[in-house]
């Protein structure tokens, strides 16, 4: 038995998280699958609200959705994985025209996940055969509610997963595996407290119940994910952003101490970062390709771009 099955054997849901931190994870928690029941009522009176908008995929697959083991077949654990992608304050997230910070750097979708294959690539190392399939921001996986049960934070009143000691500018990632792993998780409590500081910081009203998000008036969802053109009211609603929103996050108190990504392929892209934020407002089609076609702002149009950056309040 060489170290690595030693240290197995004697927890295996220890040597997984040592994994994830050796292939750069910041934070690992592990659950066993189950079907989500606490979240049934939450999901359903959000969708019957209508607070998801023209997000229409969100009404499907929500069998899916709220058990993992109709997505996997013999899923028997979910490891979730955070990755810190804070990148201090660059201009062209604080000044108009803003891009939320996450967008800043090489797709998350594609670091995430490559991140998650490695990890299974070790596990499988160690474990033998194991199946299992890598999610990020892309399929039916209620990724917050499976952090907050592998200990890795709470819901904050921003509907944001909040980790004590990363704070919430974090990506969220998860293995779905047939792996029995044994698990001793302690989930954290909620720390909001009386702390009301992103509903009220909210320009828009967005945040209608602690953790609730009406996405139809959330500037995040206007800049990103609502496909109709936005109404002069809308536009007029942005208050500065052209893609997403981080007001929510800047006020909250648990970010007050982020440290930067420690994650090169998550550091800003320097193309962007020379971008004097003003000069968004006139980006060529071609320059836009060239500085952002392989980071999530690709996801939006270059035509929906110039529209929010052009002046609003
Ligand atoms: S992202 Fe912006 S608009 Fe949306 S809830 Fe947060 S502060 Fe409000
Ligand atoms: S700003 Fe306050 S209430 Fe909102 S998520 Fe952060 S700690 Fe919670």
């Amino acid at each position: 038995m060489n170290y690595a099955s030693e240290q197995r054997s004697t927890n295996s849901e220890q040597f997984i998280k040592m994994l994830a931190f050796q292939v750069g994870f910041d934070a690992c928690g592990i659950s066993k699958t189950d079907y989500l029941q606490d979240q049934v009522v939450h999901l359903n009176h959000w969708l019957d609200s209508g607070y998801h908008g023209e997000m229409g995929y969100m009404e499907r697959n929500t069998e899916k959705r709220l058990d993992p083991r109709v997505l996997v077949q013999n899923a028997k654990s979910v490891i979730s994985v955070l990755l810190n992608y804070y990148p201090g304050n660059p201009d062209i997230s604080t000044k108009p025209p803003k891009i939320s910070r996450y967008a800043l750097s090489l797709d998350y979708h594609v670091v995430v996940k490559d991140k998650l294959y490695q990890l299974l690539g070790l596990i499988r190392k160690e474990f033998g055969n194991v199946e299992g399939r890598a999610f990020v921001d892309s399929a039916p996986v209620l990724e917050k509610s499976w952090a907050v049960r592998a200990g890795l934070g709470w819901i904050g009143k921003n509907s944001l997963l909040i980790n004590p000691s990363l704070g919430s500018y974090v990506f969220i990632g998860e293995l779905i595996v047939d792996l029995e792993i044994e698990t001793n998780t302690t989930q954290t409590p909620n720390r909001c407290g009386t702390c009301t500081r992103c509903i009220d910081a909210c320009p828009t009203g967005a945040i209608v119940s602690p953790s609730v998000i009406d996405s139809r008036k959330c500037i995040s969802y206007l800049t990103i994910e609502k496909k109709t053109p936005l109404t002069e009211e809308e536009q007029n609603s942005l208050n500065g952003w052209c893609f997403g929103c981080d007001i929510c996050q800047e006020v909250c108190p648990w970010n007050g101490k982020a440290i930067n990504t420690n994650c090169d392929d998550l550091l800003p892209k320097q193309e962007i970062l020379n971008l004097v934020p003003s000069e968004l407002k006139s980006i060529s089609n071609e320059k836009f390709d060239t500085v952002f076609s392989d980071t999530p702002l690709s996801r939006a149009e270059y035509k929906r771009i110039i529209l929010n950056s052009n002046d609003h309040k």
